[in-house]
């Protein structure tokens, strides 16, 4: 039978451009450039490689997020995967991770599930809590911020590093991963990638397609509250030390100055 591998891919503001609030101290998700969590491709890639591994595997990629987070998938699908998933609806604006884990709980078993693979965390949010809330509303094991992940006779193993030690880890399937940015560097995409995308299937699904109330999710749903947000100040023009025989001097002033050294 087909192993199905559903990866969490999320669509994130780039953070090289500008990134602002909106009036409900949200993230202005609409407004800015975005594309898919860079943390997000290290798990497109573990999926990819646990699939060639396998006699026959499917891999799924799953969104949740606006219009725009298309172009996520478009990405995964480009490296490879079968097919996506597109949550998006207008009431999951302000969803914490609470309300986006529900989401992708119920998209995950919409879709059919062995294994869901996840990022160590998302570059925007950073908070690398929600594949262990994800694990908990779907009810299975979870193996998280693996380095090295297999599967193998319906078990998930993999080798989580700290600081002192690495564990060697396992769970049955059906189960939750996380994959850290060590667990081997992503492909790019090639060509004949970015062609074949074009042609595979993206779902679109909202709410009522998951049997979700809107209360559940969005501002009203979320278990945390933005009380204040201030923008950062815009950056000020540097200190230019020319050096004229005493660059080296001036420079160390200058840092001492700051109380960097
Ligand atoms: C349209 C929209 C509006 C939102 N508004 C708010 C808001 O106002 N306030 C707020 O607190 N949060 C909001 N969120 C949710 C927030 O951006 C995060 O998705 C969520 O809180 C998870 O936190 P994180 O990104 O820190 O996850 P982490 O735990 O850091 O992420 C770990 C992994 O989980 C997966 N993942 C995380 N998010 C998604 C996703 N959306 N789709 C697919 N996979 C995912 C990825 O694999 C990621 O690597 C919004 C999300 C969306 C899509």
């Amino acid at each position: 039978m087909s192993l199905r591998i559903v990866v969490c891919v999320k669509y994130v503001p780039d953070a090289t451009g500008d990134r602002h609030f909106t009036d409900d101290l949200t993230v202005d998700r609409d407004d800015v450039d975005g594309l898919l969590s860079e943390l997000d491709e290290y798990a497109v890639e573990q999926a990819l490689q646990i699939a060639d591994e396998a006699d026959d595997a499917e891999i799924t990629v799953l969104t949740v997020g606006p219009e725009d987070a298309k172009d996520a998938l478009r990405k995964a699908l480009s490296m490879g995967a079968d097919k996506a998933v597109h949550v998006e609806d207008d009431d999951l604006h302000g969803s914490d991770v609470m309300g986006t884990s529900l989401v992708l709980a119920k998209a995950i078993e919409k879709t059919g599930y062995d294994l869901v693979i996840a990022g160590m965390a998302s570059t925007d949010g950073t908070m690398g809590v929600l594949p262990a809330i994800l694990a908990e509303r779907l009810g299975v094991p979870q193996v998280t911020l693996l380095s090295e992940v297999s599967v193998e006779d319906g078990v998930v193993k993999g080798r989580r590093d700290g600081d002192t030690a690495s564990e060697q880890l396992e769970a049955s399937l059906p189960a939750v991963v996380s994959v850290t940015d060590q667990s081997g560097e992503a492909r790019y995409p090639s060509f004949k990638g970015i062609m074949a995308a074009k042609k595979k299937p993206v779902e679109s699904l909202d709410l009522d397609d998951l049997d979700i109330e809107a209360e559940e999710v969005g501002l009203e749903g979320a278990w945390t509250k933005v009380d204040e947000a201030t923008e950062r100040p815009a950056r000020t023009a540097g200190t230019i030390v020319k050096d004229e025989g005493e660059g080296g001097k001036q420079l160390a002033e200058f840092l001492s100055g700051q109380k960097f050294i």
